[in-house]
């Protein structure tokens, strides 16, 4: 489709480049800037916020953001193949798109923009988005140096982070979501829109976080989840033995016949804050 930032259209970019898709970067990008331009706009304003945004590939996902406004894009992408493409991008938008070469996994994303307000967007590679978003959500202080996440998953990794009690997809991803941010799943995008098309349904999913969550220690919130759904189907005097059980649900005011999933956040934050 034709570009109304007029840069070329993205099946052009990657040919010019040679940019194959890699399996094992979790390449599958996407090449409608339409579609790229309603995942920016779910992060709301972009008026003076630098944005980071984890794996830009050919960068459908950063010409978006910045046609939006957002005042600096810093990118973060893995695969040298794909910085030609993102210097033009660069060069279209002098001194707002600086390119970092690196693995987002070992990127101290605190130190990138210290002068905020950040907001994080990303279309992320598979193998590592759960591991990013779980660092998003752990930092030792709150509300952290990020706005927003505006960030797009596996279909079923969203209903996992969405997840709340009673829900069969609520589990750890679910607690920690829910003990720090208000989150939901904005909308779906079928595999046909990616190039190569992924063998699921993905979806965006936006994050806020809550200015004073329940008071617990992220330490050991983890291990209470860790536990509790370890042995998801049995009763909690069980899965919670080695932290101590019956003992400790009773102190709690948790019924020991009951299972992780039927716990709301703020019991697993109470558990958290007896163990
Ligand atoms: N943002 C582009 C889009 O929407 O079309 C590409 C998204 S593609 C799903 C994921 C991107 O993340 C790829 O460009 C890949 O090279 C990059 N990537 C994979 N692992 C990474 C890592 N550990 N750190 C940074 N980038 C990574």
């Amino acid at each position: 489709m034709a570009a109304l930032d007029g840069l070329p259209p993205l099946r052009d970019v990657i040919a010019k480049h040679g940019l194959d898709a890699k399996k094992a970067l979790g390449q599958n990008f996407l090449l409608d800037l339409n579609l790229t331009q309603k995942i920016a706009r779910t992060a709301g304003s972009l008026d003076g916020v630098t944005v980071i945004e984890v794996g830009p590939g050919p960068g459908g996902l950063t010409r978006a953001i910045l046609a939006l406004g957002a005042k600096k894009v810093i990118a973060i992408e893995r695969d040298s193949r794909c910085l030609p493409a993102l210097q033009e991008i660069a060069d279209h938008y002098p001194g707002r798109l600086e390119v970092i070469e690196g693995d987002a996994l070992k990127t101290d994303f605190e130190l990138l923009a210290p002068d905020g307000p950040v907001k994080i967007i990303a279309n992320l590679p598979y193998n590592v988005g759960t591991q990013l978003l779980v660092n998003w959500l752990l930092p030792p202080e709150w509300p952290p140096f990020w706005q927003s996440l505006t960030l797009m998953f596996q279909r079923e990794v969203g209903q996992r982070i969405v997840a709340r009690e009673g829900d069969n997809h609520f589990g750890r991803l679910g607690v920690l979501a829910g003990w720090r941010t208000e989150a939901h799943m904005a909308f779906d995008v079928p595999p046909q829109a990616f190039s190569p098309p992924p063998k699921v349904t993905s979806t965006v999913v936006h994050l806020t976080p809550i200015v004073t969550p329940l008071p617990c220690e992220a330490a050991q919130l983890e291990k209470v989840t860790h536990a509790a759904f370890g042995q998801r189907r049995k009763m909690l005097r069980q899965s919670v033995k080695s932290l101590g059980g019956e003992a400790l649900l009773n102190k709690a005011q948790i019924d020991p016949a009951r299972r992780a999933e039927t716990l709301s956040v703020e019991e697993f934050c109470r558990l958290a804050n007896l163990i």
